[in-house]
């Protein structure tokens, strides 16, 4: 099946509101130093096609109720450059589009807006990572850079569609210092609502942010390896951190007049708007949003 329950194993630290699903290709070519589904998929910075996604996508909208929240992606971009040619994204989209969905996107790359004509027709919000404007030839060598994004962000803001950042991750003594800077190019840029969370690397991510960045890494390590705890393989920062982080966060948000959320974090009590993904954001049909949470 490629249209699944967004986080079957229900993590105690998510707060997405009940939603599917979809990743149009398997891996990513953007090469981000801290990805983590590197850490679970093989051969993650290879991309790979699905083999018969828009027919099993067809088969498979018809079992869900019309009007749910299908997220794309949460364990790839859906604009790889391979996207230009394929088009595979786009034809998922329209599937969403002919069936009523409502549809959370979650990219780096601009050639989403090839896709504006679309989104403007769905009840579509579009969320950009943004993680740094200055380390990112580095960080995310082969992603479109945050300036690229930014222009995304502010076309589809003149374009009516809603849109917000993924601050995220936040990497201490790395991008830390640029929060307030990303926070304000966004708010420029037309956003509406942030998502924050901190660097929870694994073994892999931790050993190419150390190659790429060993000064850094080697002030933070005792911070993760020994201050800090192990949730799901994953090494998280020390509790008082992480809030100071969020907490930062959500005070420049207030000031520029933008909606926060934490990701992953264990602090909703920060959150100010209803939905930590950004969904909220996309214009409102009908109830039936209630309808997914059977399925589950
Ligand atoms: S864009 Fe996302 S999925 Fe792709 S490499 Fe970067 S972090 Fe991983």
């Amino acid at each position: 099946m490629y249209l699944r329950p967004f986080d079957p194993w229900k993590s105690k630290l998510c707060t997405c509101p009940p939603k599917y699903s979809i990743n149009p290709y398997t891996g990513c070519v953007h090469g981000c130093l801290y990805c983590y589904a590197s850490s679970y998929i093989k051969n993650f910075f290879h991309l790979r096609e699905k083999s018969n996604i828009i027919e099993c996508l067809k088969r498979e909208i018809k079992k869900i109720p019309p009007n749910s929240l299908i997220s794309l992606c949460n364990t790839s971009d859906p604009y790889p450059p391979v996207e230009i040619i394929k088009k595979t994204t786009r034809k998922c989209l329209e599937i969403l589009k002919e069936n009523n969905m409502k549809v959370l996107i979650i990219t780096k790359s601009d050639i989403l807006l090839r896709d504006i004509d679309l989104l403007k027709e769905m009840h579509s919000c579009v969320t950009v990572t943004i993680t740094t404007l200055k380390h990112y030839k580095k960080l995310e060598p082969n992603a479109p850079t945050p300036i690229q994004r930014l222009r995304v962000l502010d076309s589809l803001s003149k374009e009516g569609i809603s849109t917000g950042i993924r601050l995220d991750p936040i990497i201490p003594m790395l991008n830390e210092e640029e929060i307030e800077t990303i926070l304000m190019a966004a708010k420029e840029s037309g956003v509406k609502h942030v998502i924050a969370s901190t660097f929870k690397p694994r073994w892999d991510s931790w050993r190419r942010i150390s190659l790429a960045f060993p000064d850094i890494a080697l002030k933070i390590e005792k911070l993760y390896f020994k201050e800090g705890t192990k949730l799901a393989n994953a090494w998280y920062l020390p509790e008082n951190l992480r809030k100071e982080f969020m907490i930062r966060v959500s005070d420049i948000c207030r000031k520029l007049s933008l909606t926060f959320s934490s990701c992953r974090e264990g602090f909703p009590e920060f959150n100010s708007s209803p939905s930590c993904d950004g969904s909220h954001l996309i214009p409102d049909k009908s109830s039936s949003q209630e309808q997914v949470s059977i399925l589950f």
